[in-house]
């Protein structure tokens, strides 16, 4: 299993320039917008914030993945650690 060393978060969740689950770009309150890893262990995101493309979700019993065909896949596992 491999860690991230770095605090900051995946970009499909945590660029800031679209809202997660409206797709709405956010411009410069991009900052305020960006959900906590706690929100987001709850809501999965509907939409990447680095591109604000829809992304491929999958919901499971114990979390949830979204993946960008452009920036990756996020995994509400990777974000529970840093609750
Ligand atoms: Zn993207």
């Amino acid at each position: 299993m491999m860690i991230d060393e770095s605090q900051a978060l995946p970009a499909p969740v945590a660029a800031g320039v679209y809202n997660l689950y409206t797709g709405v770009e956010l411009g410069d309150e991009a900052g305020a917008a960006v959900p906590t890893a706690a929100a987001l262990g709850l809501e999965p995101p509907r939409f990447c914030a680095a591109c604000g493309r829809r992304m491929i979700v999958q919901v499971r019993p114990t979390g949830w993945w979204a993946k960008c065909s452009r920036h990756g896949a996020v995994d509400s596992i990777d974000l529970d650690a840093r609750r």
